[in-house]
């Protein structure tokens, strides 16, 4: 290499690393990430592709702007509860007792006496009491856990006992019956996919009966000549009932007719209801038990609970989210008609110097998250080319729109008015990128 090739110039990792927005980057990310912006720079500087006294420049700006990959997104699709995009998101109130809990904190010990404590109490109090017809909770990792711990202690090396219409797949290739077989429970399928009545649940049941369980088929529904048994029914066979109810409503929910709710579940006479945290109850992945003192006692002493019990930052959450305002999935899901109409307009209106064939039209927005699946939610959507979701999707911050009959449509029902004017931005920006501008 000559002397005075630009090559030789390009300035050492160890200098660069002294620069003091890299000092700073490092300190925020981790040596890693800097290293490998700083490493693609020098690179680029040595083919000849930046000019040397531009290198530290150029790591400044390909830094990662987060310290972990997963990307805030702007929900535009219109489903509440979309598994793709994290669920339910959290409030306000949930997510500042998140950053509180993520320290040293008493999660499982007594500031008065200096002693151990019960781990998550405060969370565990605040579940029960938002369902008081409980006699005592539990909290696990997620729904699905929920139900491997209530089968496993109730029914292990014995029987469950489950209508034919209720062997479900939740999504994913997450098969209800797999997941109890994994429990080294046997199975016990009674009636048909349309019609189980409550004799043949009488029929089934034996000494090798270590439950019933009803749980709610979530993400599909089986209309005309069909009948179920309800948990008042099952709950008089003198064996207990575990009724999985899904969504992890707590109480009856006007809005949703069909949805089962664990109140009613517990009213009924259900020995445990299951359900999962981050579907409509609106809070952080967990699975949730509400049961009777004696059953839930029995799961807490399971040596399983201790395998699927949930973080401290999970039980911070799970008591903000109980205690603390509405969540953002019950504003979402309650939004009102005639705001959401005004805001969509509103946003055309912003849209149409940019793209002047914007329009606004009807758009049904769901529950998602494999809950009640029959339901619309009228609302309203501006629809644009379809051509821009790619980039919508690729742009900062990523919108997620619904894509549909050659339209994507924006549907603002999950974005959090706070968040318009960012949105307005994207959407410019996306049409400048994909030259669809009026
Ligand atoms: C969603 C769902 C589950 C699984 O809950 P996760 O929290 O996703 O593990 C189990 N049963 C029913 C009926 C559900 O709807």
């Amino acid at each position: 290499m000559p002397d005075d090739d630009p090559r030789r110039r390009v300035p050492r990792t160890d200098v660069l690393l002294a620069d003091p927005r890299l000092v700073e980057a490092v300190r925020r990310l981790g040596p890693g990430p800097v290293k490998e912006a700083v490493t693609a720079a020098q690179q680029r500087a040595r083919a000849g592709a930046l000019p040397p006294e531009d290198v530290a420049d150029a790591a400044f700006a390909a830094l990662p702007t987060r310290p972990a990959s997963m990307r805030p997104v702007l929900n535009a699709t219109g489903v509440v509860l979309h598994t793709n995009l994290g669920r339910a998101p959290l409030s306000p109130a949930a997510v500042e007792a998140v950053t509180a809990a993520a320290g040293y904190v008493d999660v499982e010990y007594d500031v008065a006496t200096g002693r151990r404590a019960r781990r998550g109490r405060g969370a565990l109090a605040a579940l029960r009491a938002a369902v008081p017809a409980a006699g005592d909770v539990l909290v696990v990792n997620n729904g699905a856990a929920a139900l491997v711990l209530a089968t496993t202690a109730l029914a292990a090396g014995r029987e469950v006992v489950v209508s034919r219409g209720e062997m479900v797949e939740i999504g994913d290739g997450f098969r209800l019956p797999d997941l109890i077989a994994s429990t080294g429970a046997r199975l016990r399928e009674v009636g048909t996919t349309n019609r189980t009545s409550l004799a043949d649940y009488a029929a089934a049941l034996g000494p090798d009966t270590g439950c019933v369980l009803k749980v709610h088929p979530s993400n599909f529904r089986v209309e005309g000549f069909t009948s179920a048994v309800g948990v008042r029914e099952l709950s008089m066979l003198g064996v207990p009932v575990v009724v999985d109810v899904g969504s992890g409503l707590l109480h009856p929910e006007p809005l949703l007719p069909d949805e089962p709710d664990a109140t009613t579940a517990l009213t009924d006479g259900a020995s445990v209801v299951t359900g999962s945290g981050d579907k409509l109850l609106g809070g952080p992945q967990a699975g949730l038990l509400l049961g009777t003192a004696e059953v839930v006692e029995r799961l807490r002493r399971h040596p399983l609970a201790r395998a699927l019990r949930v973080d401290k930052l999970t039980l911070a959450a799970m008591e903000a989210t109980l205690r603390g305002p509405a969540t953002p999935a019950h504003l979402a899901l309650h939004a009102d008609g005639g705001t959401l109409r005004r805001r969509t307009e509103s946003l055309a209106r912003r849209l149409a110097p940019a793209h002047p064939e914007v329009e606004v039209v009807p758009c049904a927005g769901a529950v998602g998250g494999g809950g009640a699946p029959g339901l619309v939610l009228p609302g309203w959507a501006v629809a644009l080319p379809e051509e821009l979701a790619p980039a919508l999707r690729t742009g900062d911050p990523v919108v997620v729109a619904r894509v549909e009959r050659g339209r994507t449509l924006l549907d603002l029902r999950c974005v959090p008015d706070a968040d318009d004017e960012r949105l307005v931005a994207a959407v410019v920006a996306a049409l400048a990128r994909t030259g669809a501008e009026g």
